[in-house]
């Protein structure tokens, strides 16, 4: 792996072959993308990425929490070479290979206090959470579920109807899947979420022998990269158990090592029903699992397929990212302490920092205007754009988070990089914002 790297701007981005191909693409393309910022990528190698002018950037959101093995990490390179080389399609729903049956092994392995599991595989996160909305619906009979607000899912219909972090990824779509129950996502702060269903919910509008479920992300991703207190996972695996609702975790952005286990269920000691992968699993190749307990994996034959889900490239893949992975668990859970204890001490300095929080490289620092306590939206947009500029690839999540969801591969130099660049970026924003201590904000 490249080590001890700079990141180089040799030409202000985007530079002219960054803008011809922007260009074309804006011509084209659905006005629906996002496109945070003008980065148009040429390669990449662990955790720097090229543009087409030359410019060298540090990456430390992995294309969103998903380049968990960095950018082309050999290992996995070769492995889906190798695949390709001897067949793409055969379809994992009809027939059988090798790595499919590997795969589903490998990911039954996890969360052994579980028990035995059954693995569907799937090409994405919101195919996941969509197959497991079928499945509990399909296992429980009922037709309830419960979801977060804050929470993301993904982009189907399923997906959306439990989603609730931001409305225009609802708007205008319509009726969207009927019988979900939003409640506040847990945090130090909310009440007690087990409280309000047993005590309102069940009692005043559903009856818990009609939910099918609960989905909730461990971590909570692109609303915020929020933290939930242990105690109340538990809680609700307490009230699953005590009403036979099932405990669906969505891991697609907490999964595979980001926390420094392999699932954040672990870190909680709280054990899911289901839960849902995808992202960092194929290091960028689109695949996705659903794992359960055979107990409620009992869905009949036919009744949910797919024809790419599982294929043996993105198998080939999956199986060579979690061998590069599972090692690294140790050295991810350090470097996040490294990277979160820095993050405070830059917080000292910059007021505008409300809080840092996370788990292992899974972590957010919420910006906050130090005057009104508001979200500081803009001066975080600034933030992304700015560090763009220097060489820095951020992204926020939330109202005004920046998740740091780096490739799982950086270690103190990278993360050194990335604070120093980080505090030139806070320098030049609190004075554009005036949220600097000199400027009279007042500290409590
Ligand atoms: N679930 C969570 C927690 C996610 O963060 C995402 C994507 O950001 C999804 C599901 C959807 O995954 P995909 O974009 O692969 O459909």
């Amino acid at each position: 792996m490249t080590a001890l790297l700079l990141p180089s701007i040799q030409v202000a981005p985007p530079g002219p072959k960054a803008r011809a191909i922007i260009e074309r693409d804006r011509k084209v393309t659905s006005p629906s993308y996002i496109k945070e910022y003008p980065l148009v990528v040429e390669r990449g190698e662990g955790p720097w990425v090229y543009d087409v002018d030359g410019n060298r950037f540090l990456d430390f959101m992995a294309g969103i929490a998903t380049a968990s093995t960095g950018h082309a990490h050999p290992n996995v390179v070769q492995a889906i070479q190798a695949a390709a080389a001897k067949f793409l399609h055969i379809c994992g729903t009809d027939f059988y290979y090798e790595s499919f049956a590997a795969l589903c092994e490998r990911l039954a392995g996890y969360l052994p206090r579980m028990g035995d599991k059954k693995v569907f595989l799937t090409n994405s996160g919101t195919e996941a959470i969509e197959g497991a909305f079928k499945l509990v619906r399909a296992h429980t009979r009922r037709q309830y579920v419960i979801a977060f607000k804050g929470a993301f899912h993904g982009r189907t219909f399923g997906a959306i109807s439990l989603n609730a972090s931001k409305v225009g990824q609802r708007a205008f779509f319509g009726p969207l899947v009927p019988g979900v129950i939003h409640l506040p996502y847990p945090t130090a702060h909310t009440p007690d979420v087990v409280g309000a269903l047993e005590n309102d919910w069940f009692k005043t509008h559903v009856d818990p022998r009609e939910v099918a479920a609960i989905f909730i992300e461990p971590i909570l991703g692109e609303g915020g990269y929020v933290v939930p207190p242990a105690s109340a996972l538990e809680g609700l695996r307490r009230l699953c158990d005590a009403h036979g609702i099932l405990l669906v975790f969505d891991e697609v952005q907490s999964g595979v090592g980001r926390t420094g286990s392999m699932f954040a269920a672990e870190h909680f000691g709280v054990m899911p029903d289901v839960f849902c992968v995808a992202k960092g699993l194929g290091s960028g190749m689109p695949i996705g699992a659903i794992v359960a307990r055979e107990k409620v994996m009992t869905w009949p034959r036919g009744s949910h397929g797919s024809t790419y889900g599982g294929n043996p490239v993105c198998c080939a893949a999956a199986l060579a990212t979690l061998d590069v992975v599972e090692p690294l668990l140790r050295q991810i859970g350090e470097t996040g302490e490294y990277m979160r204890s820095k993050l405070r001490a830059l917080q000292e300095r910059h007021p505008v920092v409300a809080d840092v929080r996370g788990v292992g490289l899974m972590i957010g620092a919420e910006f906050l205007l130090p005057t009104t306590g508001a979200p500081a939206v803009e001066y975080v947009g600034a933030l992304e754009q700015l560090a763009f500029q220097k060489g820095l690839l951020l992204l926020s999540c939330g109202a005004s988070t920046i998740r740091f969801a780096p490739p799982l591969v950086v270690g103190r130099h990278e993360v050194d990089v990335c604070l120093r660049l980080l505090e030139e970026c806070l320098v030049e924003l609190d004075g554009r914002f005036g949220v600097s201590p000199a400027s009279g904000y007042a500290t409590e």
